[in-house]
C-alpha cells in the first residue's frame, strides 16, 4: 500500500526548541541515525515551549513539551525535541532527558550536559538522546552496568555508559525498530 506520508523515509524529526548549538543537534541526529538506523531529519528551529515553562524554577515541563508533541501528526512518526534550557518533571529537580515509553515523542535538554569540552558535551548528548529514543521504542532501564539504558542520574554515571547497548537491549531494540524501517 502507498503511503501518503509527507517525508516517507523520515522516522523521526530532531526538532531544535529554542536557540541551541547547531552541531549538537547535528550529531545528535548522526548518532541516532548511526546506533539505531533511524532515518533521522533535522527540522526547522521552533521557538522556546512558552507554556511549559515553570517560572518558579526556570525550567520547561518535559511532560508538556512531550504532550504537545504527541499531538502533532505531521511529520515523522517519532520526534525528538532538543533545547539549551533546564528540563524537568514537577516530582524532580531536573532531567536530562524524558520519553513517553512506548510511544511518539521524547525531549532531551543540553542544560546539564556542560564541560570545557565541547566533545564532551557533544558525546552526552548523544549518548541521552539515544537513550530516550530506547524509550520511545519501550525500552525500559536496564540493569547491566554500562549499558545505554541504564539510568543515570549524574553526569559521572552518564560518562561510564557506553554509546551502545548490552547484548538484551541490542535484541530488543532490533526486534522493535524492524516494522519501522
Ligand atoms: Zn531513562
Ligand atoms: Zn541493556
Amino acid at each position: 500500500m502507498e503511503s501518503s506520508h509527507p517525508h516517507p523515509r523520515a522516522h523521526l524529526d530532531l526538532i531544535p526548541l529554542g536557540n541551541l548549538d547547531p552541531l549538537a543537534v547535528s550529531i545528535i541526529g548522526a548518532h541516532l541515525q548511526a546506533v539505531l538506523g533511524l532515518h533521522t531529519q533535522i527540522r526547522p528551529v521552533r521557538v522556546k515551549p512558552d507554556y511549559a515553562y515553570m517560572a518558579v524554577r526556570n525550567q520547561f515541563d518535559a511532560s508538556k513539551i512531550i504532550k504537545a508533541l504527541s499531538t502533532e501528526n505531521d511529520g515523522a512518526p517519532l520526534k525528538l525535541a532538543v533545547l539549551q534550557s533546564d528540563l524537568s518533571i514537577p516530582i524532580l529537580t531536573y532531567v536530562f532527558g524524558e520519553s513517553q515509553m512506548g510511544g511518539k515523542a521524547a525531549v532531551v535538554s543540553l542544560h546539564r550536559l556542560f564541560d570545557i569540552d565541547r566533545q564532551v558535551i557533544y558525546l552526552r548528548a548523544a549518548k541521552i538522546s539515544v537513550h530516550e529514543v530506547g524509550h520511545l521504542l519501550g525500552l525500559e532501564h536496564c540493569w547491566q552496568a554500562g549499558c545505554l539504558m541504564h539510568f543515570s542520574k549524574q553526569l559521572e554515571q552518564l560518562d561510564r555508559l557506553a554509546l551502545g547497548f548490552c547484548e538484551s537491549c541490542a535484541y530488543e531494540i532490533a526486534r522493535r525498530l524492524a516494522p519501522l524501517l
